[in-house]
């Protein structure tokens, strides 16, 4: 038996509403419909809001100004989620993804948003830290794009396959039966008190290595960071950062002081890494201490457009810091958004859940 083909909608089905709705939002409705419209340049979920407000002089009491969505098409007032996750609202995530990467940009270049063009020969790396191994996982293709031989291996858990991009065991552990879950689930939820970590370590080790007191060294320099959390294939986020060191100064950003070195600060982001230990609560695993990943790395943003293997461009950190400023767990195939016990008990009904989703993966924290 043969199916029907499925038609597409009659345009006349659709534009019958939509014609009513603007029919009935004539005049000034229509106008003011627009203009909300307008102004959510493409949100997908707008908040809504309903209420007024009284503007008073506060020194006599004076009713200045009265404002009541009432008066609004369909009695709200419409603004943008503002969500920076591309998966919620990619219209929002775009205008954060934009602002992010003119922030890094103007930290790198300077010349922008008052930083100095100066601010180019100050010390400054892009920086990737890692988790550490919870148990051997399926091996992708290398960073070249050539697909190497998973885990060939005589002992333990091996795989001698080569998985191409995109294979779904990409990231899954080897043995399920000996993978340290419990450790990775921990070090995820702790991520952000090791990062919390590193970076009060790495003030401490820089100050060390210039002969100096931690007091005197945050009167002299600045640390400047700018994060972002990327979810590996194995479903575990690794950090990168730019970091930076500037002088101290009231009048903005200046130069740090002449020991404060690219090398000074590459050493110092290793050693400060290695340093950082939290305890595991005990549940029984292997993992009893969180700890950073060997994988360490360290380059030196180079000013100017090379961007190759030995150089990293200020655009391209930028680029890539404001790519992964919209994107969260999802591009490693999980959820975007916490899992909480009610889900699981519960049959999660669609647009029913709307659990917060990890915490803000982007921060500038300058100290
Ligand atoms: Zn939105
Ligand atoms: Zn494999």
């Amino acid at each position: 038996m043969t199916q029907a083909p499925e038609l597409p909608a009659r345009i006349g089905d659709l534009v019958g509403p939509v014609i009513r709705d603007l029919t009935r939002r004539s005049g000034h409705d229509l106008t003011r419909w627009l203009q909300q419209v307008h102004r959510l340049g493409g949100c997908r979920e707008p908040i809504r809001l309903t209420g007024h407000t009284h503007t008073l002089d506060t020194h006599t009491g004076e009713i200045l100004g009265h404002y009541t969505t009432y008066a609004e098409p369909h009695g709200q007032l419409l603004f943008r989620c503002g969500n920076r996750r591309a998966t919620r609202c990619p219209a929002c995530a775009e205008v954060y993804r934009r602002d992010t990467f003119h922030l890094i940009r103007s930290g790198l270049l300077g010349g922008d948003k008052g930083v100095p063009e100066t601010v180019r020969t100050h010390p400054r790396v892009f920086a990737t830290l890692t988790a550490p191994s919870f148990g051997p996982v399926h091996r992708g293709p290398g960073k070249d794009g050539q697909a190497v031989i998973c885990h060939p291996r005589r002992t333990g858990p091996a795989c001698f396959e080569r998985h191409a991009a995109g294979d779904p065991c990409i990231g899954q552990p080897l043995d399920p039966g000996t993978y340290d879950y419990v450790g990775h689930v921990l070090w995820n939820a702790h991520a952000g008190n090791l990062w919390r970590r590193f970076t009060i370590y790495l003030r401490r080790h820089l100050a060390a290595s210039a002969g100096l007191t931690r007091k005197d060294f945050d009167r002299m320099v600045r640390v400047s960071f700018a994060k972002v959390a990327e979810f590996q294939a194995r479903g575990v986020v690794h950090f990168h950062a730019v970091i930076r060191l500037d002088g101290r100064s009231d009048e903005g950003v200046i130069p740090p002081p002449a020991w404060a070195t690219v090398d000074l600060l590459t050493d110092a982001i290793r050693t400060a890494v290695t340093a950082v230990r939290l305890d595991a609560p005990d549940l029984g695993q292997p993992t009893r201490h969180l700890v950073w990943g060997e994988q360490v790395d360290v380059r030196p943003i180079d000013p100017g457009d090379l961007h190759d293997g030995q150089h990293l461009s200020e655009r391209a950190v930028a680029a890539y810091v404001a790519k992964y400023a919209t994107k969260a767990a999802e591009t490693s195939g999980t959820l975007d958004r916490r899992v909480k016990l009610r889900d699981l008990l519960q049959a999660p009904r669609a647009g029913r859940l709307r659990a917060r989703g990890p915490a803000h993966p982007y921060r500038l924290d300058a100290g």
